[in-house]
């Protein structure tokens, strides 16, 4: 979320002082619950805890940068979803993080898998997950994306556009098979979020548009296809969404496209998806409803608009990925260098360098997106200051965390933990400053487990054809 920055007064100590939003913690050393994943605590002496693993212990043994998934949390919000939602069916959204033991994760606790890539669909499939409880999406799917996605018997393929469908025909009259379609369509719906992770108004790469009449065009071509199996109407509205509001009217617009359909054909459709985009806290600000107040509000919203169209209810799927994973996840940083920067006008503002940055967290330069962090190798009797917390990158932008209150006495060698982590970071990860990307680790019971390991500098340079020791 973008929050605005006022120069409010100055403080008497002249640190930089805290945007409007951010207000000072009572305790620095306190965690605010619903930013940290559920087994995160402070030890008697002060590191924080996760899994039943100290973080000093976890930068000992897998260094930092690096992440940390809490399976417990993991799976606990994959039930809370999956009851909440009862009845309906949820699909994990793939891209905010995936590998292969994740992936099992998400079998276990019952759940389904969108995917929207070759590499996702493969790490999936590698896995051991069904295909046919397997969602493909993407707005530019390659043919070798949708073969495999066939010859696997993928559950369902999000159509995107009229050239996929005409791609979609011709590999399943090549494969002699059929393949089960949903139209993804666009609402018109802005979310309320940043623009770039706005997707269903109307200028935009996404799906049918229902505005341009070219979303009950393609459900007739899929319609009168011989190979092709129309099940339903996909919508996504965004992401980091807060309330129903947009889904509610997603839902009236989709469903209208379901009575039109119906006009036209006699047939009632028999699958929705509303997509993902559901918010979590980053920030002490955010406040998300939980997976029951959001599957009360959808459910209504469904049967009233279904209602109102004279529609049977169809069976609703929702694709949440940042709702589950997010929380989960931390970053782990060791902080580098501490520098104070006259900013003007006697203000000093602290600048805390740590040893990842942009390459393992491109949200913030990305998206603006707002995030937290405390100290977790210890805790601290000094006053809080506003920092900026900063990584190894060769850009301005470089911002893990714009500002955050942390206590004035932070000092080389401590370890930082971004709590929020576990969705977009290392799944948008890059190799920017050829930085080699941080492992993923799991924790649980004590243990620690590795996901994806470091990627090591050797493994960046065996790609480079100009060194010697790689020349044929
Ligand atoms: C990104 C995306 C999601 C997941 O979004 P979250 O914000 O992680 O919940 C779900 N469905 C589609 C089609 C998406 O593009």
């Amino acid at each position: 979320m973008t929050h605005m920055h006022v120069a409010g007064s100055i403080h008497a100590d002249v640190t930089a002082p805290a945007p409007v939003w951010l207000t000072r913690p009572e305790d620095v050393n306190a965690l605010t619950p619903k930013l940290w994943s559920r087994t995160v605590h402070r030890d008697e002496d002060g590191v924080i805890q996760v899994g039943g693993v100290r973080l000093t212990d976890l930068a000992e043994q897998v260094g930092t940068p690096a992440y940390i998934l809490d399976e417990d949390d993991f799976r606990a919000r994959a039930q809370d979803w999956r009851s909440a939602f009862a009845g309906w069916t949820v699909y994990y959204a793939g891209k905010s993080f995936l590998c292969g033991a994740l992936a099992r994760w998400v079998d276990e606790e019952g759940l389904n898998l969108d995917v929207c890539s070759l590499g996702e669909l493969t790490v999936a499939l590698r896995a051991g997950f069904a295909p046919s409880r397997i969602g493909m999406h993407g707005n530019n799917k390659s043919e070798t994306e949708l073969r495999l996605a066939l010859q696997q018997g993928v559950g369902r393929i999000i159509v995107d556009s009229s050239d996929e469908i005409t791609r979609l025909e011709a590999l399943c009259d090549e494969l002699a098979t059929t393949a089960n379609v949903m139209i993804r369509v666009t609402t018109g719906v802005e979310a309320h979020t940043h623009e770039y992770i706005a997707t269903a108004h109307e200028d935009q790469k996404f799906g049918f548009s229902i505005n341009g009449g070219q979303a009950l065009v393609g459900m007739f071509r899929c319609h009168h296809s011989p190979r092709l199996n129309l099940l339903g109407v996909h919508s996504h509205i965004g992401s980091q969404i807060f309330d129903t509001n947009g889904f509610e009217v997603a839902a009236r617009r989709t469903l209208k496209l379901f009575s039109q359909f119906r006009e036209a054909t006699g047939i009632e459709l028999a699958e929705l998806d509303l997509g993902g985009g559901f918010g979590i806290a980053y920030t002490k600000e955010d406040d998300p409803a939980s997976a029951d107040e959001l599957a009360r509000g959808l459910r209504d919203i469904v049967e009233h608009e279904c209602r109102a169209f004279g529609l049977a209810v169809p069976a609703v799927s929702i694709e949440p990925g940042r709702a589950i994973v997010g929380p989960a996840g931390l970053a782990l940083y060791r902080v580098g260098t501490v520098k104070p920067v006259d900013v003007g006008g006697g203000v000093t503002r602290r600048y805390l360098s740590v040893d990842g940055g942009m390459s393992d967290n491109i949200r913030p330069a990305l998206y603006a997106a707002e995030y937290s962090a405390a100290l977790a190798s210890r805790t601290s009797t000094a006053e809080a200051v506003v920092s900026r917390v900063v990584g190894v990158h060769c850009e301005g932008g470089d911002i893990l965390v714009r500002d955050e209150f942390l206590p004035a006495d932070v000092r080389i060698g401590d370890l930082l933990a971004v709590p929020a982590s576990g969705a977009y970071s290392r799944s948008m990860a890059s190799n920017y400053n050829h930085t080699p990307r941080p492992p993923v680790v799991s924790v649980r019971d004590g243990k620690v487990r590795t996901m994806l390991r470091r990627e090591t500098l050797d493994d960046l340079l065996s790609l480079d054809a100009g060194l010697a020791e790689n020349e044929e």
